[in-house]
């Protein structure tokens, strides 16, 4: 038992991970269900007679009002990154209970405490809830699109890049007291991103052996994460390049696609996802690390992640190349290779045809 005035930060925990076919899944209350269309469709069959709600923002604005219309006992959030993170929110505005049903391992969201928003330019965190539980039906995942199948993996992946940043800020001298690098922090980081490595075709092969690995490597990272109290681990430079292009190209479009830790919004009908933007990021911002990347674009290869999405033009990556240094400054991102260097267009272009050509 703590003590009443105990004002320790609780570390945060992984939700109870339950194995079993949607078929079984038998839910009697009254559920607000908030997904998208192409994942209702894949488990319409569900005995669950909810209040449905498809999600298709993430600005705070979305969230709130769709908190405000939820009435109900317990809330299901299906399918990818988007619909999940969004349910975490109006379960946690609601005091509900949350239970989260991955159709696609596209991101680590339906494992994560925060919901992820865009607001000026940038993505911040909301503390939302984790679900309380997570429901994992294999073959629905193995059944994913391959383009999207192992997406979350670029979440793993990412340590490759962030945990460079965070290391080098730590020679810097750039880290706050609370975000010291320990060198037990880069063991696990390292032997994570080991295992991705050595087994990425697997993962990408979509079999029920790669998933679960998958599953369980986006489990190690987040708790990796909950034990350091933030998330330098996984989430550095390459994010940062992620959250800047999609401010980029979202920029007067009706329907910006602004996603955190989410996926698939669409710019022009072209789906995009986290992890193609995130692997795309990993790919520049090693070689701008002057890191090994060519071994990064063959994980990517072999998971099946495009980190070529079309709907991203060569332009937009120079561009927002050419801006991350005023980005990352503007919205006092933490310090990663971003901070100090300066891309030139000369150093933007060649960046580019290095990891593209
Ligand atoms: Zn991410």
């Amino acid at each position: 038992m703590l003590p009443d005035d105990c004002s320790h930060e609780k570390i945060g925990r992984l939700p109870s991970i339950v194995s079993c076919s949607l078929a079984d899944i038998k839910e009697r209350r009254e559920a607000v269900v908030l997904t998208t269309e192409p994942a209702w469709d894949v488990v319409k069959d569900l005995d669950v007679h909810p209040q449905l709600i498809y999600v298709d923002g993430n600005t705070k604005a979305d969230m709130t009002a769709l908190a405000e219309a939820c009435e109900g006992e317990v809330v299901y959030g299906i399918g990818g990154g988007l619909a999940i993170d969004t349910a975490k929110y109006v379960a946690a505005a609601n005091g509900l209970p949350l239970i989260a049903l991955p159709t696609v391992l596209s991101t680590d969201a339906f494992l994560t405490n925060a919901t992820g928003v865009r607001e000026n330019g940038c993505v911040h965190y909301l503390r939302s809830k984790a679900p309380d539980t997570v429901i994992i039906d294999m073959d629905v995942l193995c059944s994913a699109p391959a383009s999207m199948r192992a997406g979350g993996a670029a979440d793993v992946l990412s340590i490759a890049t962030a945990m460079w940043d965070w290391q080098e800020a730590e020679k810097m001298g750039a880290n706050p007291s609370t975000q010291q690098v320990t060198p037990q922090a880069i063991g696990i980081g390292s032997t994570l991103l080991q295992t991705l490595l050595e087994n990425a075709r697997e993962i990408g092969s979509g079999t029920p052996t790669g998933l679960k690995l998958l599953l369980d490597l986006l489990c190690m990272e987040v708790q990796l994460c909950y034990l350091c109290g933030h998330s330098r681990v996984e989430e550095g430079s390459e994010h940062y390049f992620v959250y800047a292009i999609e401010n980029h190209v979202g920029v007067g479009l009706p329907n910006p696609y602004d996603k955190a830790h989410t996926e698939s919004e669409t710019i022009g009908g072209e789906p995009l996802l986290h992890g193609e933007l995130v692997g795309l990021g990993i790919l520049l911002m090693a070689a701008l690390q002057s890191q090994p990347w060519m071994q990064y674009r063959h994980a990517l290869e072999c998971l099946q992640i495009n980190y070529r999405p079309s709907a991203v033009a060569r332009d937009a990556i120079a561009e927002t190349l050419i801006d991350l240094f005023d980005y990352v400054a503007q919205h006092q991102l933490p310090y990663t290779v971003a901070t100090t260097l300066r891309i030139t267009p000369d150093i933007a272009d060649r960046t580019i045809q290095t990891i593209l050509d």
